[in-house]
C-alpha cells in the first residue's frame, strides 16, 4: 500500500485533517514507521511543522512542552532537570533524537516511560482546536480515541524529594522496561499531601497506584508509612505477562522496587 504524507502549517489543520479519519497522525516516527512499513497503518500520515509543537516554555509554576519536543529536546533543557533522569533512560541517542514526548503518551506496553513520569507529576495535556486542558489521566483512559496533542504542562515539584522515577530493566541501559515507577510527594511540613504514584508495565498504559498514594497520603515518610505502601503495591492490578516478565513475577518485584524508590526519597 502507498502512504500519503501530509503536511499541514499548524496544529489545528492538522486535527482537522485526521478528524475526517482514515489517516493517522505522525511525531517522530519512531514506532509509527514501523507500522507503515508493516503495512499496518491507514494510507495517509499527517503531520505538522507547527513550531509551538517544538517550543518548551518554563515559569517558576510550570514547564509547558511541545508535544513535538523529543528527548533530547528535554535532555538539552536545564529547565527540564526534573525529566533529565527520566528523558536518559528513553532508548539509544537516535531514538532520542526522534521521539517525541506526544508520541509517548500513546507509545504502547512496555513503552511509555515519559507518559508515567507525567502522570505521577499531575501533567494536563492541551488538544489542538480546545481551550481547556484536561488531565493526562483521563487522556491515557481513552487514548484509543483520536485526539491531537498539541502541549503538555508539568508543574514544578518543590524540593529534590518531591519526585523519584525508577525504571526496571533486562537489558542495561537501554532495554525495555519490564515496570517502572515515578512517585512524587510533595511535603506541608513533615506530612505528604497530594501524592500520587505511577506505574508502567503494571497494565496495558501507565496507571496511578491508588492504594499505595491512601497509604502515602497525609503521613510521614518513615519506615512504617514505607512498610504499608509496600504491602499494598500490587492492590487491585492485573499486570501483563510478556516476553519480558510474567504477571506472577511483576506482582512479586513492584514492591520491591517500590521500597527502594521510596527510602531513596525519605532520605534528607
Ligand atoms: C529502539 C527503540 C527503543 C525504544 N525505547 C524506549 C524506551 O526505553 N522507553 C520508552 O518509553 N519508549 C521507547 N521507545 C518508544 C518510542 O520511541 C517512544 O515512546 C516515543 O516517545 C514515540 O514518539 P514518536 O514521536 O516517535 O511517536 P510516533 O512513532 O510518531 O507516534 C507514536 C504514536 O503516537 C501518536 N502520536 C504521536 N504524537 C501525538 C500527538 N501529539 N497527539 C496524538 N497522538 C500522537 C501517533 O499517531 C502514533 O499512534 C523505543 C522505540 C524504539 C524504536
Amino acid at each position: 500500500m502507498i502512504t500519503a504524507v501530509e503536511t499541514y502549517r499548524s496544529a489545528e489543520e492538522a486535527a482537522r485533517a485526521l478528524g475526517g479519519g482514515g489517516a493517522i497522525y505522525l511525531a517522530g516516527g519512531t514506532l509509527v514507521m514501523a507500522e507503515v512499513n508493516a503495512n499496518r497503518t491507514p494510507p495517509r500520515l499527517v503531520r505538522t511543522v507547527d513550531p509551538g509543537l517544538r517550543q518548551i516554555v518554563a515559569s517558576s509554576e510550570t514547564i509547558r512542552l511541545g508535544a513535538g519536543v523529543t528527548m533530547a529536546q528535554i535532555l538539552a533543557s536545564r529547565d527540564c532537570a526534573v525529566l533529565h533522569d527520566v528523558a536518559r533512560q528513553i532508548g539509544g541517542p537516535q531514538v532520542r533524537s526522534m521521539a517525541t514526548v506526544g508520541g509517548n503518551l500513546f507509545a504502547r506496553h512496555p513503552y511509555g516511560d515519559l507518559a508515567v513520569a507525567l502522570l505521577a507529576l499531575g501533567a494536563r495535556v492541551a488538544l489542538a482546536g480546545q481551550t481547556s486542558l484536561r488531565s493526562l489521566a483521563d487522556l491515557l483512559r481513552d487514548r484509543e480515541r483520536p485526539a491531537l496533542v498539541t502541549q503538555i504542562e508539568v508543574p514544578r515539584p518543590r524540593g529534590d524529594r518531591a519526585f523519584g522515577f525508577v525504571k526496571i530493566a533486562r537489558i542495561h541501559p537501554r532495554g525495555a522496561s519490564l515496570l517502572s515507577i515515578a512517585a512524587f510527594l510533595p511535603r506541608e511540613g513533615s506530612r505528604m499531601r497530594g501524592v500520587r504514584i505511577a506505574y508502567g508495565g503494571m497494565a496495558d498504559r501507565p496507571i496511578q497506584a491508588a492504594a499505595v498514594e491512601r497509604a502515602l497520603e497525609g503521613a510521614v515518610l518513615d519506615e512504617g508509612t514505607i512498610a504499608r505502601a509496600v504491602a499494598v503495591a500490587a492492590q487491585g492490578l492485573e499486570p501483563p505477562t510478556d516476553s519480558l516478565a510474567s504477571a506472577w513475577y511483576r506482582r512479586e518485584v513492584v514492591g520491591v522496587h517500590l521500597r527502594r524508590l521510596l527510602e531513596r526519597l525519605s532520605r534528607p
